[in-house]
């Protein structure tokens, strides 16, 4: 079969006001500023999938908000079949650490497909900005060193697989930057790095205060009591994310308080592996009747913006994390997080200050518990949590951060 996936659609235009309560309105006068001599000029951003995962949840808004400071933003997502996808999926696990069995023709495969997206695309823009490793390869069609290229790796690349990074070094250093989400991501390369924290739009459908009534309709509608305390992981169902160790940690709280477990999820386009993965959850979930696991279509974003309101806790348990935006997603909520010490997690959840940091399923449990004993001190984290989402994670910062580094390749780097 072949997939292939649809064009992106945006939230449409976003006024930059609507930003100032939240960030104040010098810092939006600022925006405007950095932006102004690039007015009018061409940017591309090219990513895997229109839908599902926190990269097209990034560029859903992003790409809205340079065009609103008058940059001509364009979003293009490759197409690719199953094979395609598979591939990409062994290099996803390889470069988060894991082991990478695939035959030597798969890196083939891999750059043929590349070169059929090239035939397909226009790469015209004066920044191109490639997301992760899928689409590294469309450099190739960079024509005489023209205008300015960034790799943006939204992986977590403190432990690459070394095959499959030895295949992708060569591309990522034909680039003219790369951008990581931390500092523990950085690799040897000849080009400058720079660190861009990914980043939650306030004001999306996701984020958006919801009323009271919508959150007990989504809730009725699932069938999970608003009465009793709710734990809930959305993600993806990527084994990564280990939605079965999420199960393992509630059925230990489960001794000690009558709590309900929500396991959200739904599929990318660009991940295969989400249904093998469903039924591991389903089998470990058994017939729990306190297990709510729900398959999502992939933009559901009012379903999991209330299961995040309704949450007492959010977990974010992954195994491996580029970032993790759920959890920017509910410390913005001010919701009390437990998660896992992985990845770009602990620059959201700072332990004892904006939530509680685990280590493994136990340590999981341990820490839901001592919140679900103490909600004060829950309460209080998640407002902290808040503030440092404000303060770090939000999208006006990340588009701060394309304009100065737009504005910098501008100027000769
Ligand atoms: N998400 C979603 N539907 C789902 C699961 C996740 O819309 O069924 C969203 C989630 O709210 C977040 C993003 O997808 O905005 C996931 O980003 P994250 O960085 O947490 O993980 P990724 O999927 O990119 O590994």
């Amino acid at each position: 079969m072949t997939m292939t996936t649809t064009t992106p659609t945006t939230s449409g235009p976003i006024p930059l006001d609507d930003y100032a309560p939240i960030i104040g309105k010098p810092e939006v006068d600022e925006l405007r500023a950095l932006a102004a001599s690039l007015r009018g000029h061409s940017v591309q951003m090219v990513n895997s999938t229109a839908v599902g995962g926190g990269v097209a949840e990034i560029l859903t808004r992003l790409v809205p908000i340079l065009q609103e400071l008058d940059l001509a933003v364009r979003w293009d997502v490759m197409t690719g079949g199953n094979e395609f996808f598979g591939i990409t999926k062994a290099f996803h696990n390889a470069l988060h650490g894991g082991p990478y069995q695939l035959p030597p023709e798969s890196f083939e495969t891999f750059l043929a497909n590349n070169q059929q997206n090239l035939s397909r695309l226009s790469m015209d823009g004066e920044f191109t900005v490639i997301h992760d490793p899928q689409p590294v390869a469309l450099i190739k069609g960079r024509s005489n060193h023209s205008g300015h290229w960034i790799w943006r790796c939204h992986i977590d690349l403190s432990h690459p697989n070394p095959t499959v990074w030895e295949f992708l070094e060569p591309w990522v250093k034909k680039y003219d930057a790369a951008i990581f989400s931390s500092p523990e991501f950085v690799q040897k390369l000849p080009i400058p790095q720079y660190l861009f924290f990914p980043c939650i739009d306030p004001l999306s459908e996701k984020n958006q205060e919801l009323p009271p009534e919508t959150v007990r309709g989504i809730l009725d509608r699932y069938g999970i009591d608003a009465k009793r305390p709710i734990l809930t992981q959305i993600s993806r169902f990527d084994r990564l994310k280990d939605p079965v160790g999420v199960v393992g940690a509630y059925r230990i709280v489960k001794r000690y308080f009558d709590c309900q477990l929500v396991l959200a999820g739904g599929s990318a386009a660009d991940d295969p592996e989400g249904e093998a993965v469903l039924t591991e959850v389903r089998e470990a979930a058994a017939d729990d009747p306190d297990v709510h696991i729900l398959n999502l279509p992939p933009w559901s974003p009012t379903e999991i913006n209330a299961l995040q309101q309704a949450s007492t806790i959010i977990i974010q348990k992954s195994l491996r994390e580029g970032f993790g935006l759920t959890v920017a997603e509910a410390l913005w909520k001010k919701k009390p997080v437990v998660a896992s010490a992985v990845g770009g997690i602990p620059l959201q959840v700072i332990h004892k200050h904006t939530g509680l940091l685990a280590h493994s399923v136990q340590g999981a449990a341990y820490q839901i518990r001592f919140l679900l004993s103490n909600p004060a001190l829950a309460a209080k984290l998640a407002e902290q949590g808040h503030e440092h989402v404000r303060e770090h994670f939000l999208i006006t910062t990340n588009a701060k951060r394309y304009l100065t580094l737009f504005r910098y390749l501008q100027a000769g780097g």
